[in-house]
């Protein structure tokens, strides 16, 4: 039975009291895992799998040197030998083994890997409005690791929130939706800080709230909140992965500083009660899981910087035929807010304007 030394890397210093290096006893290193996860047990789940077996991830070395290229486990060890152990996401070091579990199978993607899932932790997505395309966003970005998700909301849950807006259940009727929110995605994710800003978003609040963001994703269902955001968004430089839905049907598209804004395409809100909301026309729950998740996505491709984002495309879901179609957006010169010559450089409240009730507003 040798004596050696083990040296912990750094993430999971946390089960061995911090200390970099501890001594253990085997014949083998198979015998000094063992004994090590005996001396600390909260190694043992950082070193084997449910069944018993050494995890994949985990590297070993004896005296610097990788044990697949001697006898693996069964390698035998002498008094004073130093065994390392490291986790086996080459360039990955900066995931804790508890991220590199979760996120597996994002980071054995080559186009996200360990660097694509660093940058989606380090990533802050603020979410306007935990409704229909906010829930399956937010619980979807929570999944996919985002490390914090601020969410706009000053609703509480209502029994007609829930064919469609799956953050909430029955149990929360009348709770503020921030509140229910980030218990569902805690949930799915406890490690997601969760930022909640329980009150409408207004000219006075929208650019300090949106400057905090890498991206937004707008699941606002009325015009006032969708020209606010639209317009801040393009002034703090944030891209806007704006979605919206109706009945059967659903858009989504990205707005980029410096590729148009909405308003290239509807330069101004249309006079009150001229466009139906989703609270006189109807939305089958369903289009909100399609809208909101191609919004999740779009929002990841721009977080880790891959693949072509929906940039001057505004994509057109018809559920009822089952087709998508794709319109090309023109960036508009005239455009009031990211024209040649804007004429809108602050923002406006456009809740009087519309003669939309607060009240009603983020149906979405
Ligand atoms: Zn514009």
């Amino acid at each position: 039975m040798a004596k050696v030394e083990v040296q912990i890397p750094g993430p999971l210093r946390v089960h061995t009291n911090q200390q970099t290096k501890v001594e253990a006893s085997g014949s083998n290193v198979s015998e000094v895992l063992a004994n090590l996860a005996e001396q600390y047990p909260g190694l043992k789940s950082q070193l084997y799998e449910a069944d018993g077996s050494v995890r994949r991830f985990i590297n070993l070395f004896v005296n610097g040197e990788d044990v697949r290229g001697k006898q693996g486990l069964d390698t035998p060890v002498n008094d004073g030998d130093k065994i390392g152990i490291l986790p086996a996401m080459a360039g990955g070091a900066e995931l804790t083994p508890e991220q590199v579990r979760r996120y597996h199978r994002h980071i054995i993607m080559p186009e996200i890997g360990s660097k694509g899932q660093r940058r989606l932790i380090n990533s802050k997505v603020l979410i306007i409005g935990a409704g229909g395309l906010g829930s399956p966003a937010a619980l979807y970005l929570a999944a996919a690791g985002v490390g914090t998700i601020g969410i706009v909301d000053f609703d509480v849950v209502e029994i007609s929130n829930l064919h469609r807006q799956i953050l909430h259940g029955d149990a929360d009727l009348g709770r503020p939706k921030v509140d229910s929110a980030a218990d569902a995605i805690h949930r799915v994710n406890p490690t997601v800080n969760v930022v909640k800003h329980n009150e409408p978003l207004t000219s006075e609040n929208a650019r300090e709230i949106i400057r905090q963001y890498d991206v937004v994703i707008n699941g606002s269902d009325n015009f006032p909140t969708r020209y606010l955001v639209n317009d801040v968004s393009y002034w703090e430089g944030k891209p806007l992965v704006d979605g919206s839905i109706m009945r059967f049907d659903g858009q989504v598209t990205v707005y980029a500083p410096g590729y148009g804004c909405y308003r290239d395409l509807f330069p101004t809100p249309p006079p009150p009660g001229s466009v139906p909301s989703c609270a006189e026309a109807g939305v089958l729950g369903v289009m909100c899981g399609i809208i909101g998740s191609i919004q999740a996505m779009e929002a990841i491709k721009l977080i880790v910087g891959i693949g072509e984002p929906l940039i001057g495309r505004m994509l057109i879901v018809d559920a009822l035929n089952t087709e998508f179609r794709e319109l090309k957006l023109r960036k508009d010169p005239n455009c009031p807010v990211c024209g040649e010559h804007p004429t809108i450089t602050e923002p406006i409240d456009y809740v009087e304007f519309c003669g939309v009730p607060h009240e009603t507003a983020l149906i979405g």
